[in-house]
């Protein structure tokens, strides 16, 4: 398998390569093409110029100064120009030809020959302009340059071209090195911090859960991958937390009723103690005990997994919370407290029935169990936006800020002796924090040690009635 790194290189070399391919080629095309354009400007400035300089041989009397057109005949041939020059009547004064035949054909043979080696497939021969000469309006002749053409290559032009390829030639190899270079420097920022995660990613599955990423990569959607594995991780840590802790919290919780079973009856069967009612009573009471924790666990285990919303239902809340208190009522009188209800308005909800006024049990007989004789427990029901809220305050022992933030987890009790003897293993709000949550609320909490507690159950609402 290759290497992400290798893969990202070989791929920023690739698109390099082909966009220097691209712009060597452009760029060779564009400037052969102004080259030859030039190449064939010059030409037609030279020999422009050299009639020019014919044309002010002649007199204004149409006479013609032979020996300095020939003078100008000769310095042309050595440029690789064939001259001829013809008077008024059309009679031929002075021809390159005429007057030596044999240097111009090989002049034009020995073009010819280095514009095919330098040019392949070249396709040229002996091209002329002719010039009239016309001076104060009269016609004095013409000047006629044989060259060859399109266009011709001198030595300086062939130079100036192979110069040309070897700095796109240098250019090329200095890109194509650039291009590795900075091909790899990009890959390895790339693929540095997704080994980095596949690092941690393998750290984590190994267990390590409290692995983390010490810095961001520069990447939008590499810290985006990070920031999830990270709350993976988290959770995962905090699942192991709980698993860990379950295990130990259900030992610990079985210990206590099984030991005093387990004592109980080794002193009964050992004839210590008398198989009475009363100690067969209190072994009842741990059996009791450790049947109502394992239906409570139970019942915990069912609402954590997916929540049943088939059976769902609409039903009013208000009636549900009334009920519960008139039922919770004969019970707060035995502590000669009392009840203050207070509802605005009513409303829906879609749920369990059942589940929800086991939540309102749940907070009711906590209200009852921590708050003092006599004192008031105040259940409203109110609304808040698209949410009915159902708190139950009492004005009981409070709970401390330490213990606020752990409530609401499995087994947790304040004073866990005091606890024992009101008969609460520390589910009863984990369980109802369970249930409200599967029906889309929140169960939250406020507390001020010696004046009392708040807590509110928020519920999503069908409609208002
Ligand atoms: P339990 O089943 O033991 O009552 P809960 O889960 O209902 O357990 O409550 C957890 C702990 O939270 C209790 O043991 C108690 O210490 C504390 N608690 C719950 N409700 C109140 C309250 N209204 N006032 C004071 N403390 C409370």
């Amino acid at each position: 398998m290759i290497k992400l790194k290798t893969k990202l290189t070989m791929s920023y070399l690739l698109i390099g390569l082909l966009c220097l391919l691209m712009m060597a080629f452009l760029a060779n095309i564009l400037l052969e093409r102004f080259f030859i354009q030039y190449v064939m400007d010059n030409q037609t400035l030279k020999n422009q110029e050299l009639a020019d300089q014919v044309s002010s041989y002649v007199d204004n009397h149409q006479a013609w100064d032979l020996s300095l057109v020939e003078q100008a005949g000769i310095n042309a041939l050595e440029e690789g120009l064939i001259l001829k020059v013809t008077d008024a009547s059309g009679l031929v004064i002075w021809d390159a030809t005429t007057y030596n035949s044999g240097m111009c054909e090989a002049m034009m043979s020995n073009m010819a020959s280095t514009m095919s080696q330098r040019v392949p497939d070249w396709e040229g021969g002996m091209l002329e302009t002719v010039y009239p000469i016309n001076k104060n309006g009269t016609f004095n002749g013409t000047v006629q340059v044989g060259y060859y053409g399109p266009y011709y290559y001198t030595d300086a032009d062939a130079a100036f071209i192979e110069t040309i390829n070897l700095a796109l030639l240098l250019a090329s190899v200095f890109a194509v090195i650039m291009a590795v270079f900075i091909g790899a420097m990009m890959a390895g920022r790339i693929s540095r911090p997704i080994a980095n995660v596949v690092m941690k990613t393998h750290e984590i599955s190994e267990g390590n859960y409290e692995a983390r990423f010490d810095k961001n990569s520069n990447t939008k959607e590499i810290d985006e991958l990070m920031h999830a594995i990270s709350s993976l991780a988290q959770r995962l840590e905090n699942q192991e937390g709980l698993r860990r802790r379950l295990t130990s919290d259900v030992a610990h919780e079985l210990r206590t009723p099984l030991a005093t079973l387990q004592s109980h009856m080794e002193a009964m069967i050992d004839g210590i103690w008398d198989a009475d009612e009363k100690r067969l009573g209190s072994c009842h009471e741990e059996i009791l005990r450790l049947s109502d924790l394992v239906s409570d666990l139970e019942r915990l285990a069912e609402i954590e997994r997916e929540p049943k919303t088939s059976d769902y239902e609409p039903f009013s809340i208000n009636d549900v919370v009334k009920q519960q208190l008139a039922q919770f009522e004969p019970k707060f009188l035995e502590k000669q407290m009392s009840i203050k209800f207070e509802e605005n308005g009513q409303a829906s909800i879609r749920g369990n029935k059942r589940q929800i006024a086991q939540v309102v049990v749940n907070l009711l007989s906590n209200a009852f169990k921590f708050s003092k004789t006599a004192s008031t427990v105040d259940v409203a029901i109110t609304h808040e936006g698209a949410t009915v809220r159902v708190s139950v305050t009492d004005h009981g022992i409070g709970i401390s800020e330490e213990d606020l933030p752990h409530i609401f987890e499995r087994f947790y009790r304040v004073d866990p002796s005091r606890n024992r003897s009101s008969g609460g293993a520390g589910i009863g709000l984990t369980i109802s924090e369970a249930i409200v949550k599967a029906h889309g609320g929140m169960l939250t909490v406020s507390s001020t040690v010696g004046v009392g507690s708040t807590f509110t159950i928020i519920l999503p609402k069908l409609d208002r009635i």
